[in-house]
This record gives structure tokens, C-alpha cells and sequence, in this order.
């Protein structure tokens, strides 16, 4: 079997590497990196910590929210397509990179695979969650990493196979957690102390760009009681510079640049809780033990919130304020997955998918 993997942000990096690992394992894989995020900070650093092989396509999508950018990429993805033949292609997550895979792929002699299958925030103003509807919709076998996700998929009647297979987000940090832990001096870099510090990511569009949104985040993390380290995006600085709210940042957080995956996954584990609108960071805090503050008005990660992993506080500078001074006790992950890897069984799927169409 040929299995071709696109991936093309940090988070579809960590979701394919357990998965990438195990189909060359026993076949043959091709990754295919679209570029929608593939400078150092953003990308490059994830294949070298987490050792993964060079894409045997680096593609370069412009690094930009342009709408012309799925064109192109639609474009890129079908000569590859055309040129590999494989027999399934799959594609991880909500991005654009993972619809223009989904696109590229439907219709033809393949199996379009999309893992992490099934998520809604129930937000249709955000792209990703346009990009989960269309890409479930598309795709011959949709894997999903919880029985909330199965259940949405039946709900919206969509045609592809459905399998429960878990989270490629806990396998990665089975690996990643260990590995940090030795590896990572970013505490002792950063000068900090385990539990002693907040965590904080922002970058989600919907607060970026959006001043009085983002000028009240700065507000509730600065009210943190805790120090807060604050690895910011690319975007988000450029964003805080053009609001005129960066030197507030710089003097009340710990503004740093992205930090290298080991060292972020290695600080979520020591801090006393994150504060975030990433989707990643959601799932990699549950796992980890972390308790998490999403700094937005819906998650897609419910059952954080259902467990009382997760606290959603929107961008309000009260309730971000609140969430990070109050105590408050942090559900965890649910029991373990076996001693089947979520990888493995995304396997097995893709192989009986692949003999069901031969
Ligand atoms: N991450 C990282 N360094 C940072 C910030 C985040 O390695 O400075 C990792 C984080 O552990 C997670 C992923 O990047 O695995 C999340 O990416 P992002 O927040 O860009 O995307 P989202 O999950 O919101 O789509």
C-alpha cells in the first residue's frame, strides 16, 4: 500500500508524525508538506525534534490567508497526486492544507482518509470549523479520536466508513513528554519553576485581529497572579505592534518568540495552567494534566470542558482574570488507550479501507 500524508501547520506535524511512522513501518509513505506554515519557528523545528524524514514534497503555499492560496494548492496537490498514485490519502486536522488534500484526493482512484475526524465548536464563522464539515463530507473514511465525534459524524449523515480509533495527539505525547523532560532546559532558560508560571498562546484570527478582543486579553493575562511566559505567534506580534498594545505586553508578560515543540510541550507540563486559543494546546493540556483557560467563546475539544479540564472565558478580561487567580481542580484524560497505538489502528483502517475498494 502507498499512503500519502499532507500536512502543512504545526499541528498536522504532530498529529502525522505517530501516524507517518507506522505506515513505513509496513508500506510505503509519502509526505507531502503544502508550506501553509514552513519557517523555522512554525514548522521546520518540528521534523527535526520529532526526527521525522523530509517531505518528499516541500510545497510552498504562500504563507498568507489569501483565498488564492487554495487554488494553488489544489493545483500542487493534484500533479502530485497524479504523479504518486497512492492508494489512500490522508489528511489531519481542520486547515486549509488538510481541505485542499481532501479536494485533490475525492473522486479519484484513492481512499481520502481524514483523521481527527468529527470535531465541531458549533462556530461556523471560524474557517476551521468550515474546513471540518467540508473535509468530513469528502473523505471515504473518517477516523475520529473520540465517541462525541462518532456520534456528530452519524448526526450529520455523512457517507464515509467511520471508525473510532482515539487521539494521534496522545500518541505523539507519549513520546514527546519522556523526551522533553530530558531534553528541554527551556525552564531553567526561561528562569522559571515548576507550577510557578502560566503559559500562554494566542492566535486565532477571531482575537488577533480584532483590537479591543485582543487588547483584553493582554489585560486578563496581565492580572495573572503567576508570571505568564508567552511564546507569541508571528501574527499575533505583528498584530499587538499595529494596535499599539505591544509595550503593555512586553512590560506585564514574558513575551518570547515560538518556542521549539519539546520545549512547549516540556513547559505545559510544568505550568500551573495555560491559557490559550489553540485547538492543539486544548488536547495537549487535558493529556498532560494541565489545567487549561481557552481564551475563546467555543471549543470543538468539549469534553475538556464537560471534565473540567477546560474553562472557556472568551475574550473577556473579567473572566480570563478569574480563571487564572481562582483554584480550581483539573479533570483529566480518561483512562489509557491500550496497548494498541492510535497510529496502529489509524493503520489497520486505512489498510481494510484500501482492500474493501481494491
Ligand atoms: N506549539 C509549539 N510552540 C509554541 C506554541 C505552540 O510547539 O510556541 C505547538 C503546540 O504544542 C501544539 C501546536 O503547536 O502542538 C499548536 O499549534 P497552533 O496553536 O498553531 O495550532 P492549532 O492547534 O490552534 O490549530
Amino acid at each position: 500500500m502507498k499512503a500519502l500524508s499532507v500536512v502543512g501547520t504545526r499541528p498536522e506535524v504532530v498529529m502525522a508524525f505517530p501516524v507517518s511512522r507506522a505506515v513505513r513501518a509496513a508500506h510505503e509513505g509519502v509526505l507531502v508538506h503544502t508550506g501553509q506554515h514552513y519557517d523555522e519557528e512554525l514548522s521546520a523545528v518540528f521534523f527535526e525534534e520529532l526526527g521525522i524524514a523530509d517531505p518528499e514534497y516541500p510545497l510552498d503555499a504562500a504563507n498568507d490567508d489569501s483565498p488564492l492560496r487554495m487554488g494553488s494548492l489544489l493545483a500542487d496537490l493534484r500533479d502530485v497526486v497524479d504523479r504518486e498514485e497512492p492508494d489512500a490519502l490522508l489528511v489531519y486536522g481542520d486547515t486549509d492544507s488538510a481541505l485542499a488534500g481532501a479536494v485533490a484526493g475525492a473522486g479519484r482512484e484513492l481512499a481520502v482518509v481524514h483523521v481527527e475526524a468529527g470535531l465541531r465548536s458549533g462556530d461556523p464563522s471560524m474557517p476551521e470549523e468550515r474546513n471540518r464539515v467540508l473535509i468530513d463530507h469528502l473523505s471515504d473514511a473518517c477516523l475520529a479520536p473520540t465517541t462525541e465525534a462518532v456520534r456528530t459524524l452519524a448526526e450529520e449523515d455523512v457517507t464515509a466508513h467511520v471508525s473510532l480509533v482515539g487521539d494521534t495527539v496522545r500518541d505523539s505525547l507519549a513520546w514527546t513528554r519522556t523526551t522533553a523532560a530530558r531534553r528541554s532546559t527551556a525552564l531553567d532558560d526561561f528562569g522559571l519553576e515548576e507550577g510557578e508560571f502560566v503559559l500562554a498562546t494566542v492566535h486565532r484570527a477571531g482575537n488577533t485581529d480584532d483590537r479591543s478582543r485582543l487588547e483584553a486579553i493582554v489585560d486578563g493575562l496581565a492580572a495573572s497572579p503567576k508570571p505568564v511566559v508567552f511564546p507569541a505567534h508571528p501574527r499575533t506580534v505583528r498584530r499587538l505592534d499595529e494596535f499599539d498594545l505591544l509595550a503593555a505586553a512586553r512590560a506585564e508578560l514574558r513575551v518570547v518568540d515560538p518556542v521549539g515543540y519539546l520545549d512547549f510541550v516540556h513547559l505545559l507540563d510544568a505550568a500551573d495552567r495555560v491559557a490559550t486559543d489553540s485547538g492543539g494546546v486544548q488536547q495537549e493540556a487535558f493529556y498532560l494534566g494541565t489545567p487549561c483557560v481557552t481564551m475563546r467563546d467555543r471549543t470543538e475539544w468539549t469534553g475538556t470542558v464537560e471534565r473540567g479540564a477546560n474553562v472557556l472565558v472568551g475574550a473577556d478580561e473579567a473572566a480570563i482574570r478569574e480563571a487564572l487567580s481562582t483554584e480550581w481542580h483539573s479533570g483529566t484524560a480518561d483512562g489509557a488507550t491500550g496497548d494498541v497505538s492510535v497510529a496502529d489502528r489509524i493503520v489497520e483502517a486505512v489498510e481494510a479501507l484500501v482492500d474493501d475498494r481494491a
